[in-house]
């Protein structure tokens, strides 16, 4: 890693972890938060839950594990750039959806409804409630044991009600100020991963068309240059050297406007990064033609009839779930059941919000059909 900027995190500025934990050898403390969250179960299960197609509507689309190192590779390019914590950026990337239900926005947006009298359901709450308690891996403590600041960017926003209970960590919501620059990065990589990748996925689908993206300027732009720079290439090789240079553009336009934004606040350490207004952002023109892009996929993409089709079939499983186990709580796997563990609703929601999506169309099965094999 390069020497960081002294506005960068780093070991020396971290507000460190919860539990006392040994200095870690050969490794920094980001690193083996990276670590930590690379060998975790909830991890593992980000290969069967969904972006926003279902896993098994077919292989080539992306998941949450494949976009979750879409993200990172963006985040630690960009860190790197900058002389940002390359480290902390990959860490938050890899666990940034960690906390996601089955069934994408659909499946949480159900179970968000479903627990409205038992405080909601958040996927940036649920990702810290993971990685803070829910997975059990060491003997010391419960959770991952993570650094304060790869906590702070995995909970990229939350309401005034819930930042109050979080207590350090939700301070920033409640007093406007800014988490670091690496969690900033991560947030938009995120964006540049999965409007990149959705304009991949839902053309390869069919739901949306070469012709219908050639029509905004983004995707105009950037496929007008790959023809007349490659007349003869045509089909999927078009589709990936115009959505190469695509991420590519926004990579770059947003290190340069981010540069360009340090350069005027000059902060001097840490704590005046987090003071100051987010510096980490897109030009004016690369942040419309983005949302231009975002709107195009809601509607064309998102709300298709076949994908609005999956979301309530999505919608009906985890409510038929909840329902269920909340009314019965012996149908639970023992281990959810436990007394004396917090509000039984929010256990049936952590049983619910780990599952992948064929584990809860499984699960669904095992609960409602009725046949006599
Ligand atoms: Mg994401």
């Amino acid at each position: 890693m390069p020497d960081l900027v002294p506005y960068a995190v780093a070991t020396g500025n971290s507000r460190g972890r919860r539990y006392p934990d040994s200095t870690p050898s050969h490794r920094s403390e980001f690193q083996r938060d990276r670590d930590r969250i690379v060998h975790s179960t909830a991890f593992r299960r980000l290969e069967y839950k969904t972006q926003v197609f279902v896993n098994h509507e077919g292989d080539l689309f992306r998941t949450r594990l494949t976009h979750s190192l879409e993200v990172a590779q963006i985040a630690r390019a960009i860190a790197r750039a900058l002389r940002l914590n390359e480290d902390l950026a990959e860490a938050i990337s890899l666990a940034h959806d960690l906390g996601h239900t089955p069934f994408g926005h659909a499946g949480q947006e159900a179970l968000n409804e479903c627990m409205r009298e038992h405080g909601g359901f958040e996927h940036n709450l649920q990702s810290l409630r993971i990685v803070d308690r829910l997975e059990e891996r060491y003997a010391a403590f419960d959770g991952l044991n993570l650094c304060f600041e790869t906590r702070e960017g995995i909970v990229k926003h939350c309401s005034l009600e819930k930042a109050r209970e979080l207590g350090e960590l939700g301070e920033r919501f409640l007093t406007r100020t800014q988490p670091s620059l690496e969690a900033q990065i991560c947030n938009l990589a995120d964006e540049i991963a999965y409007n990149n990748h959705d304009v991949d996925d839902g053309l390869r689908s069919g739901l949306i068309t070469l012709e219908q993206l050639e029509e905004l300027s983004l995707f105009g732009r950037h496929i007008a240059d790959v023809r007349r720079l490659h007349p003869a290439i045509g089909g999927r090789r078009l589709i990936h050297e115009t959505i190469r240079q695509m991420i590519n553009a926004q990579v770059c336009d947003l290190i340069e406007t981010t540069a360009a934004n340090i350069s005027q606040h000059a902060p001097r350490d840490l704590a005046a990064a987090r003071s100051g207004p987010a510096l980490v952002a897109f030009s004016d023109d690369s942040f419309r033609a983005q949302r231009q892009m975002k709107r195009f996929l809601r509607t064309q993409l998102y709300q298709h009839y076949q994908v609005l089709r999956m979301a309530s079939k999505a919608r009906r499983i985890v409510s038929d779930l909840f329902a269920t186990f909340t009314s019965d709580p012996r149908l639970l796997p023992p281990q959810y059941q436990l007394p004396g563990n917090g509000d039984p609703a929010r256990r049936v929601a952590d049983y619910i919000a780990g599952m992948t999506d064929r584990y809860a169309i499984k699960e669904h099965r095992r609960l409602f059909a009725v046949s006599e094999s």
